[in-house]
């Protein structure tokens, strides 16, 4: 009888509107985006899809308190005390918060979007991310510290150093010439409070392996979109993550120079699914543990006969980039499909990417934010493309969270609905399960003891991506 009356009272405190618990004068910055005051809550009845907690089907009860799991049991089983806000989850799926591994703060045209970006990303469920590879690293860094200040709304942000390439590379991205301005690329930046150097495409394969040495040395991560450097060459290096799965691979041309960069898709778009080389590469990167980045998203906007931009994303992107975004896939409907964008080739980069993890490679993805594909919204494409490749739910969302969790080693606080890790958790209104598109029905982000509301979080971003 004493537990009906705390829930109730409880449930009482939920329907409290929003402007009335605003007037409290704590002034947290982050009120105006938060769904409930408090910092206490009881999800009930939900459908959890965690390897650790059950099978698909039963629905628990989860108790967070001050942004900690503290009890995941049976539904029914857990009651409200005082103060404790009860959350309806019936007919939702709970899951970890994602772990976005490449996550930019920026996109090509949008140079300075980082604030728009981190709620972005928290509005769609992604409660950390490594930016492997930042346009802005200093005000990057600023972003991450706001956050984990409580002064700015986001995801817990693993910084990137600038960009690293070589000779030939893009313009503004550094070039060390030697060893000395290599490990001394590698203090400045280690000193500066980043996690992760970004090899981009033309990088001198010694000035690399200089990189990777130091950036071990002081705790860094090495993260590469390859060119020049084969996946095989720096798997031997040790790089720890290549990034977009096989399509920059330069393993398969078959005149290519040590070091030099040059095009390399058609040669892929040539294997048979089963050429034994591509398994042959596989085991190669199993065996020296590098990471494999799924970036489908962005990957799928090169296709003609793919879905481009939606409404949802349209709507937030600045008016001319909305334009260019529709003229862009008008210009494609037209497209003569070769080799490089046909539907084979989009079946071998999703084949390669279930036959790694099928030989025990371990996958993170990231949108990889450019064109339509956008902060946060492009990590639940990610996801449906993922399910698409052939990958169950479960196996997704391990790769989406708790597989970055562990490459960030944060593997055993964060990447799951358990009891004792932190509650950085998503509500979805729906069964995950059943229709991989509920992943963007997103309800309540819980992230650090606060209960976010996705709408608020968007408010406001209208037509203001890249503006
Ligand atoms: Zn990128």
């Amino acid at each position: 009888m004493f537990a009906r009356l705390v829930i109730s009272f409880a449930v009482l405190l939920v329907s409290l509107p929003l402007s009335q618990a605003q007037t409290s004068e704590d002034g947290d910055p982050l009120e105006s985006y938060l769904a409930y005051q408090g910092e206490n809550f009881l999800i009930e009845g939900v459908k959890l899809v965690d390897v650790g907690n059950g099978t698909a089907g039963d629905t628990y009860d989860v108790l967070l308190l001050n942004g900690w799991i503290a009890r995941v049991a049976p539904a029914g089983s857990l009651e409200a005390s005082e103060g404790t806000i009860v959350v309806a989850g019936h007919g939702k799926t709970l899951i970890p918060g994602l772990v976005g591994m490449h996550n930019h703060l920026h996109m090509p045209g949008a140079p300075s979007m980082a604030a728009e970006a981190a709620r972005l990303y928290l509005a769609s469920g992604v409660t950390t991310i490594q930016t492997a590879g930042s346009a802005d690293p200093i005000g990057e860094l600023a972003l991450q510290r706001d956050i984990e200040a409580g002064l700015a709304p986001g995801p817990r942000i693993a910084s990137s150093a600038p960009y690293i390439t070589g000779p030939g590379g893009n313009g503004p991205m550094e070039k060390p010439l030697d060893e000395l301005a290599a490990r001394r690329f590698v203090d400045e930046w280690a000193g500066r409070g980043v996690s992760t150097i970004k090899l981009y495409r033309h990088t001198d394969p010694v000035i690399a392996e200089i990189i990777i040495e130091q950036a071990h040395k002081r705790g860094l991560r090495v993260a590469g979109h390859l060119c020049s450097i084969t996946y095989e060459e720096a798997a031997r290096m040790g790089i720890d993550s290549i990034e977009h799965g096989l399509h920059p691979a330069s393993d398969f041309v078959a005149e290519k120079s040590k070091g030099v960069c040059i095009p390399s898709v058609d040669a892929k778009a040539e294997l048979a699914v089963n050429d034994p080389r591509l398994d042959e590469l596989i085991s190669i990167l199993v065996e020296k543990n590098v990471a494999l980045t799924s970036t489908l998203a962005i990957q799928e906007s090169r296709f003609p006969q793919r879905p481009q931009a939606d409404d949802r994303v349209l709507d937030l992107l600045a008016p001319h980039l909305a334009e260019a975004s529709r003229q862009r896939t008008e210009a494609m409907a037209g497209m003569d499909v070769t080799p490089a964008i046909s539907e084979a080739y989009w079946g071998l980069l999703l084949s390669f990417e279930r036959r790694f993890v099928k030989a025990g490679g371990t996958l993170l993805a990231g949108p990889d934010t450019g064109r339509h594909v956008l902060p946060g919204l492009g990590d639940q494409r990610n996801f449906e493309l993922l399910r698409e490749a052939g990958f169950s739910t479960q196996d997704v969302l391990k790769i989406m969270s708790q597989n970055g969790a562990d490459a960030l080693g944060l593997g055993k606080e964060i990447g799951g609905v358990q009891t004792g890790r932190r509650a950085e958790l998503v509500l979805l209104n729906g069964n995950l399960e059943a229709d991989p598109s509920i992943i963007r029905e997103v309800v309540v982000v819980f992230n650090g003891g606060r209960a976010y509301d996705p709408a608020r979080l968007i408010m406001g971003l209208e037509g203001m991506i890249g503006k």
